[in-house]
């Protein structure tokens, strides 16, 4: 299918030709989430959000494709000095092509992380924007159990948040809360072949590739998934949900 939404990218981590690839294989819009591993400080920060909203943002439009932004703390690289970054984060959502806050959430669960989290939590549910929640590889039921618990404690709409990395441990539990769970297709955690196995448990999602340099990645994990969904069989209109439709929906895009 063509126009395919890309609802979690590291676009700051992808070469140009990484974009190229991703347009040539029919995906229109992309989400381009924050992280800078190990950020210290929070000029780290606003200099990463700021080439996003430049350099990203031309190298996007120059391959065809409409780049939204989400801005934010993720939680593998928290400034000593986080709060104000949390204080300008309202500022962002002025400016062209941001639409909320990612990626955001918990790595290792900590006390810090939490309220890193609960923080930012409130500010989305002040300016009612959404936000993209990452999960870990490691204590995933007890660490979405505690980011659900932090959002609904600040009350935070469910609908507004996309819990991504979802896969069978979790995703009843994000269906539970009311949020969207997020797709990441790769190897070591939700591929092709699984989704498809239990694609009407994950028909609500958004597929993503959540490209970055952390890990293997590949930018074409969401044009190859469609591909693959097609060839086995599965319903047109459920891949046209979850790599389309359900992310133009959730964004407003
Ligand atoms: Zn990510």
């Amino acid at each position: 299918m063509e126009g395919t939404v890309d609802s979690h990218t590291h676009v700051s981590l992808l070469p140009f030709e990484g974009l190229e690839s991703m347009a040539l294989a029919g995906v229109r819009k992309i989400i381009g989430c924050s992280i800078f591993f190990g950020a210290k400080h929070a000029e780290t920060l606003f200099d990463h959000f700021q080439q996003m909203l430049t350099l990203s943002m031309s190298n996007a439009a120059k391959n065809g494709i409409k780049l939204f932004l989400a801005v934010g703390i993720h939680p593998m690289g928290t400034p000593e000095d986080w709060p104000r970054v949390v204080d300008a984060l309202p500022s962002y959502l002025k400016m062209s092509g941001v639409i909320g806050f990612g990626e955001i959430g918990l790595h290792e669960g900590n006390k810090r992380e939490q309220e890193v989290l609960r923080e930012q939590l409130k500010v989305a549910r002040e300016y009612g924007v959404p936000v993209i929640i990452h999960t870990p590889p490691q204590q995933r039921v007890e660490i979405t159990e505690k980011t659900i618990e932090i959002a609904a404690a600040v009350g935070m709409e469910p609908g507004k948040m996309i819990i991504d990395h979802a896969n069978l441990d979790i995703v009843d539990l994000i269906e539970d809360f009311g949020a969207i769970p997020g797709l990441t297709i790769r190897q070591e955690g939700l591929t092709p072949h699984l989704l498809l196995n239990h694609l009407e448990r994950f028909q609500r999602g958004v597929l993503n590739s959540d490209y970055s340099n952390l890990k293997p990645n590949d930018p074409l994990s969401v044009p190859k998934t469609v591909r693959y969904l097609e060839l086995n069989g599965a319903p047109p209109e459920i891949i046209a949900r979850i790599a389309r439709y359900n992310a133009e929906e959730f964004f407003g895009i």
